[in-house]
């Protein structure tokens, strides 16, 4: 007998609600792209999984950047209390966000975000989304670039795991390296492993401790600034 599968309306219905609710994400996804466009803003969204480091990671930028440029946070992955504290006094607006489905931010919060600051005078706005390697890549918010900090502590196939996470973004940050020799992790074949994904990524190897790489990631992320200055 041929087996036949019936369709469970519910399932039928789940798949309908997540593609409308995509569809809806990615259309004010183009609206906050249009906004900041019109205010000359560049927004990049800083992913990587729970521990990878992102909210140090734009700490340093921030101090980096902040006498350049105009810098706001959007803090999208306060683990602990202090996080956004942190980042604030730095002197920067920064708006923390907090998600009810914990796994992802998405575009309709983003743009509510960008309606609690003043955006003349900012020129880079750095949004940290929340610590989840697998849903955030649905998710487009509107940033110009997208971001993903891995660290050597996370172990040597952060890479291969998670390719829906590398191919959407155009930087990668291999944090941590100056633990990478302690982790037994070899930080050239991380690189090579996200080349062999996407051979355009920018991969940039960093360490908040040593400093290696953050003036690199700083220029990328303030080209115009840092052309200007050259
Ligand atoms: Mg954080
Ligand atoms: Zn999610």
């Amino acid at each position: 007998m041929t087996p036949v599968i019936e369709a469970v309306p519910e399932e039928i219905y789940d798949i309908e609600l997540e593609h409308s609710l995509l569809e809806a994400n990615a259309k004010i996804a183009r609206a906050n792209r249009t906004l900041l466009d019109e205010h000359g803003i560049t927004a990049v969204d800083v992913m990587g999984a729970i521990g990878s480091g992102k909210t140090t990671l734009i700490t340093r930028l921030v101090e980096r950047l902040k006498n350049w440029i105009g810098v706001a946070v959007f803090n999208g992955d306060a683990t602990v209390a202090n996080d956004t504290e942190l980042i604030a006094s730095q002197g920067v607006p920064v708006v923390q966000i907090a998600t009810v489905n914990g796994c992802h931010l998405d575009a309709n919060l983003v743009d509510k975000a960008l309606k609690k600051i003043d955006l003349k005078g900012i020129d880079l706005i750095l949004i940290e989304n929340i610590g989840n390697l697998i849903c955030p890549a649905e998710f487009p918010l509107g940033s110009r670039s997208r971001m993903v900090v891995v660290s050597v502590t996370e172990g040597p196939w952060m890479v291969k795991k998670h390719p829906h996470m590398f191919l959407g973004s155009d930087v990668v940050v291999i944090n941590k390296t100056d633990l990478a020799d302690a982790m037994g992790v070899d930080v050239e074949q991380l690189v090579r492993d996200v080349h062999t994904l996407k051979p355009s990524i920018h991969v940039v190897r960093a360490s908040c401790k040593t400093g290696e790489g953050l003036d690199e990631i700083a220029a990328l992320l303030a080209p115009q600034k840092a052309s200007r200055d050259a």
